[in-house]
């Protein structure tokens, strides 16, 4: 292509992008065009997520980064079935979802789980931590005799570290800490064995002092169950600190993708520049998580609104004419990396000139 080569970036076909995590396991899920638009009023309507297409791999991370409003628990919750879908397609091990059937939705949900950012609200206070995790374990993984029941608990308890098992299942979600009550929605999570885990901001609002434990301990349950991980945060820093790829979310479109040592290290897109250059230092994460990061700046815009011009024009430094009058598609930057923006050039050339290699590297 004559103006890619020139110019070293051009506008991104399906499968031009390769997930820098393809080689780290399986296919576990496709997200392909994904759409959902939320009625407001009678006549208008909020696009909460626009074309978001990306692959999730058995034992990798991929993280989802974007300032609050931006469409990340839109996109977790369509893929985990909790909201219809406007357009777009999912699959699961290569087939496609039909979340319309119910016997289809039921293997689907065990294999597709969902952890929230609060586990204050995510847990029943009237029963007990054995009741929230007895009924997966009996539902999905189809186990009956009680012996067999109490054995997988001690189990999940000692993969969350909640010991000894017995004292932390008699308890109810007000005796424990906001911590031991994510590790109960872990291991909830982990009860129907599932293959994908979507964790919506699962550590923003615990502690500062324990993000970290908690942020390692979902890289150990990754590993061991060879969980295909979505971790979304607004948080750039904590997703360098373990993702395979960062996807960057801003009014509902990704922005730009690549492998989280090139999102973070040598931002392409304005916005990405941005949230790394607002966050302290992407080298010192202990210090962001004691702090709890700075967000980024505020969403000026709802998501959607401006249906012809690129999202971020109203904050961008480099913004030109083109970018009020027209959106900017993912643009291919590299083999593993693209951004959404049509002064690449100006605001990246480093990116764009590594980018235009031969092999696209
Ligand atoms: P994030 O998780 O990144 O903070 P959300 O996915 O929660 O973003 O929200 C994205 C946008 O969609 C926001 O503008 C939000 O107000 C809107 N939104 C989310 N859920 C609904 C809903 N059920 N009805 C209408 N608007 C919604
Ligand atoms: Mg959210």
């Amino acid at each position: 292509m004559s103006a890619g080569t020139a110019t070293g970036f051009w506008p991104a076909e399906p499968g031009d992008i390769q997930s820098p995590a393809s080689d780290r396991g399986e296919l576990a899920m496709e997200a392909i065009a994904l759409r959902k638009e939320f009625k407001i009023g009678r006549r208008q309507s909020l696009t909460a997520a626009r074309d978001v297409s990306f692959n999730l791999y058995r034992g990798a991370v991929i993280a989802l980064v974007g300032e609050s409003g931006s469409g990340k628990s839109t996109v977790a919750r369509l893929l985990a079935g909790q909201e219809t879908l406007t357009s777009g397609r999912v699959t699961l091990d290569g087939k496609p979802v039909d979340l319309a059937s119910r016997g289809h939705f039921r293997a689907y949900k065990s294999q597709v789980q969902l952890v929230f950012q609060d586990p204050f609200s995510s847990l029943n206070p009237v029963h007990t931590v054995r009741y929230h995790l007895a009924r997966p374990v009996r539902l999905h993984q189809h186990k009956t005799s009680s012996a067999d029941v109490e054995a997988e608990l001690g189990s999940l308890m000692e993969q969350v570290r909640l010991t000894p098992a017995d004292q932390f299942l008699a308890k109810y979600p007000h005796e424990l800490s906001g911590g031991q009550r994510q590790r109960v929605s872990f291991a909830r999570a982990l009860a129907a064995h599932p293959s994908v885990l979507l964790a919506d901001e699962p550590v923003s609002m615990l502690d500062v002092s324990i993000r970290l434990e908690m942020l390692n301990l979902l890289d150990e349950l990754r590993n061991n169950f060879k969980l295909a991980l979505l971790y979304i945060t607004h948080d750039i820093a904590s997703a360098r600190y373990f993702a395979d790829e960062v996807l960057v979310m801003y009014a509902g479109e990704i922005v730009e993708r690549g492998s989280a040592e090139q999102v973070t290290q040598q931002p392409a897109h304005p916005y990405t520049q941005l949230l790394v250059s607002s966050a302290p230092d992407p080298d010192n994460l202990g210090s962001i998580l004691k702090t709890g990061g700075k967000r980024g700046a505020n969403n000026a815009e709802t998501p959607g609104r401006i249906v012809s011009a690129c999202p971020f024009h109203p904050r961008c430094p480099f913004a030109e004419q083109k970018c009020r009058d027209e959106r900017p598609p993912l643009m291919r930057v590299s083999a593993t990396r693209g951004a959404a923006c049509w002064r690449l050039d100006v605001a990246a050339p480093d990116v764009v000139a590594a980018g235009a290699g031969p092999d696209g590297h």
